[in-house]
């Protein structure tokens, strides 16, 4: 039997709608400008014709179950919510066609991608890496994954609310880059696992939060997501 010096890190998992199961989450994928009204707030403009779809990952243990409060984070003045719809995947996939990309969805959820915006533009405009502003401790909120085993969304709302007024208000029918295109273009870089989640993007209105603030989100047909920010550290 393999012993460890140190105790392994415990393993990232989310609740799974109707099951007792839990879901063991692989790696956190996160597609990066894929709605244009969202690129635009961000002084970016996106040319499907032109550009292929970009991503950042975050490690697993930044994983936050809905509902959780999370402490604000350190080094920042500016601390983000982007509304995401979670797509789960179920089986492997590699070089997987947009069409067969089906094949491999296990289900949705309804997830936060908690950003220090501060340090994410800061590292963009300086061709750095995003990760001190995007891979935030306790910063991928997920909901349960909903099981929609073959299922592509391509309609529903999404919308999130800060302390009960609304923020971000769209739909997930104006991804640029739709579910079907996301796993065939990741697809091409990562064997992607059951278990891997990606976060296909935010719509517009992203802003900041302080210490107290309460999130709540949805994406009609799958979940609600919530979240409170705790005082700093
Ligand atoms: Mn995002």
């Amino acid at each position: 039997m393999t012993t460890y010096l140190f105790p392994p890190p415990a393993i990232a998992s989310l609740p799974i709608r109707g099951k007792t199961e839990r879901l063991a989450v692989n790696r956190l994928f996160f597609v990066g400008r894929n709605y244009h009204a969202h690129a635009l707030e961000m002084g970016k403009s996106v040319d499907k014709s032109a550009e292929r779809p970009f991503y950042f990952t975050k490690a697993p243990q930044t994983l936050t179950q809905s509902g959780a409060t999370m402490t604000y984070p350190s080094e920042t003045k500016n601390f983000h919510f982007e509304m995401e719809l979670v797509l789960a995947i179920g089986a492997p996939g590699f070089q997987v066609a947009a069409q067969d990309a089906h094949k491999i969805i296990y289900g949705y959820g309804a997830g936060l991608d908690m950003t220090r915006r501060d340090l994410q533009l800061l590292a963009r405009d300086k061709g750095r890496p995003w990760d001190l502003g995007k891979d935030v401790e306790q910063s991928s909120v997920c909901s349960e994954i909903v099981p929609m085993p073959g299922v592509v969304i391509e309609d529903a709302g999404i919308a999130l609310e800060v302390n009960g007024q609304t923020k971000q208000n769209s739909n997930v029918d104006k991804l640029i880059w739709n579910i079907r295109e996301i796993i065939a273009d990741l697809s091409l870089f990562y064997h992607l696992q059951p278990g891997d989640l990606i976060y296909t993007g935010t719509p517009e209105g992203v802003g900041a939060v302080l210490p107290g603030d309460k999130i709540t989100g949805r994406v009609d047909g799958v979940a609600e997501v919530a979240l409170t920010i705790g005082a700093a550290q």
